[in-house]
């Protein structure tokens, strides 16, 4: 062992929503700011890269695993609670968790996190949104800690823009803080079910997936709208599958491996360029050494 609190190749298939992925060469499990100081310091003296899952929910891991140290938050980075009118959460605190103390204490302003199976970081770190609401219109600061830095940044200095933020390699959102609305029990239930309704038509919900793959395109068709014109629903390589139900989600249909998932994300990019001149951006976090081939 390098260090009591840090594991050793941990794998990290059974940190992503895919299911895929190798191990992480050093893991660890920071549940405090002070810890977390610590495995950052520990990095830094080894000049290992670091880096955060969350629920793995938009993340790619290579089947050969990551050459650094890979935090997972927590304890009380995961935690969340309610103070006065703001939610204050871990970065590792399930979005689910905050919607749920939020609508526990009446108070609105994070239902659109009901279809976002992610973290707080992660929603950050992706400016997660749907159905009109993002992260970045709830969020008041969030504290931003790396070898270098530990500071508290607002939505416009983390440069949160459509499923993008600046925040570089290696710094981790330890903290968060939310402003929300008094909203009545009732009526967050009702927003709730019906946005997950919406997304239950719309979405493979009962497959392992990662989210979306690409990010919409500055173009009349969205992505998944595009792939399928493409005709790749269906579309399959190894073991990962294009959703036969929405062209921009791709599912381990059967022990599928990240490299499967990089090899149609070719294709679908190839063939989006080919079919309609666009260059699909990838929405997915790609972790590890994973390109994926330039179009
Ligand atoms: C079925 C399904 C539906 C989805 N629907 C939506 C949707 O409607 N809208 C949407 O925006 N997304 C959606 N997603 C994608 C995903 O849930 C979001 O991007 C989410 O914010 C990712 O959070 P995570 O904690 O799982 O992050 P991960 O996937 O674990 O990581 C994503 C990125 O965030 C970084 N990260 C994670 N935690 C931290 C942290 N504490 N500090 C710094 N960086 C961190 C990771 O290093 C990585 O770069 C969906 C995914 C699935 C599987």
């Amino acid at each position: 062992m390098p260090h009591p609190a840090i594991e050793e190749r941990v794998a990290l298939s059974r940190f992503t929503t895919l299911g895929t992925g190798g191990p992480a060469r050093w893991f660890a499990k920071p549940q405090t700011l002070d810890e977390l100081v610590e495995a950052l310091e520990w990095a830094a003296a080894r000049s290992a890269p670091v880096s955060v899952v969350g629920l793995g929910s938009n993340l790619l891991v290579a089947d050969e695993g990551v050459d650094g140290l890979v935090l997972k938050l927590a304890g009380e980075l995961a935690a969340a609670e309610v103070e006065g009118e703001r939610l204050l959460a871990g970065g590792g605190a399930p979005l689910a968790v905050c919607l749920h103390r939020a609508r526990a204490t009446s108070l609105g302003g994070l239902e659109f996190t009901c279809a976002i199976p992610g973290t707080v970081g992660g929603g950050v770190k992706m400016n997660a949104g749907a159905y009109g609401g993002d992260i970045a219109g709830a969020l008041e600061r969030a504290l931003v800690v790396s070898a270098a830095v530990a500071e508290w940044r607002t939505p416009a200095e983390l440069g949160l823009e459509y499923r993008r933020s600046e925040l570089d390699e290696g710094e981790v959102v330890a903290r968060a803080e939310f402003r929300l609305t008094p909203r009545s029990t009732e009526e967050i239930k009702t927003i709730v079910s019906e946005m997950q309704a919406l997304r239950k038509a719309a979405q493979p919900t009962n497959k392992r997936t990662f989210g979306s793959v690409f990010k919409n395109p500055d173009h009349e068709l969205t992505a998944g709208r595009m792939l399928e014109a493409c005709g790749l629903r269906g579309h399959r390589v190894g073991g990962a599958q294009i959703s036969p139900r929405h062209a921009n989600f791709i599912e381990n249909a059967d022990g599928a491996r990240s490299s499967d998932a990089i090899a149609l994300m070719a294709e679908a990019r190839q063939r989006a360029l080919d079919e309609f001149g666009v260059t699909l951006e990838h929405e997915v976090q790609l972790l590890g050494d994973l390109v994926l081939p330039t179009v």
